[in-house]
């Protein structure tokens, strides 16, 4: 595949993501954007990376965001859901997929975690 086209695969797949948890402010959104330019000029100087770059792209943006929010994307499975999500394979790979370590189940592809219900308001 075409580096720019996974890139900009990559991209929607975790705006997908943050979406469905409900966190895609502009800040976070402009943390994804960086994460994306960083990630393009690296798939510049090494094509063989094309495959990696959707894991990556999701794992600088969860990087970023354990600065910046705490832990993201919470486990959607786990009755004391206060465990992240984790991409696997780790090291980057074709199909991404998120695993709770905790269980050791997947939960769902890359861009495909299901929307978060808000907790009720009192
Ligand atoms: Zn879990």
């Amino acid at each position: 595949m075409n580096g720019e086209d996974e890139v900009m695969r990559a991209r929607a797949l975790v705006l997908h993501d943050l979406e469905a948890t409900g966190i895609a402010d502009p800040t976070v959104v402009s943390l994804l954007e960086e994460a994306v330019a960083s990630r393009r000029w690296w798939v510049t100087q090494w094509a063989k990376g094309t495959e990696y770059v959707a894991g990556l792209v999701a794992q600088d943006v969860q990087d970023e965001l354990l600065e910046a929010r705490g832990r993201w994307p919470l486990c959607p499975k786990c009755d004391d859901a206060t465990h992240a999500l984790y991409i696997h394979p780790e090291i980057g790979g074709p199909d991404p997929v998120w695993i709770c370590e905790t269980s050791g189940t997947v939960v769902a592809p890359l861009g495909a975690l299901a929307p978060t219900t808000p907790p009720p308001t009192p």
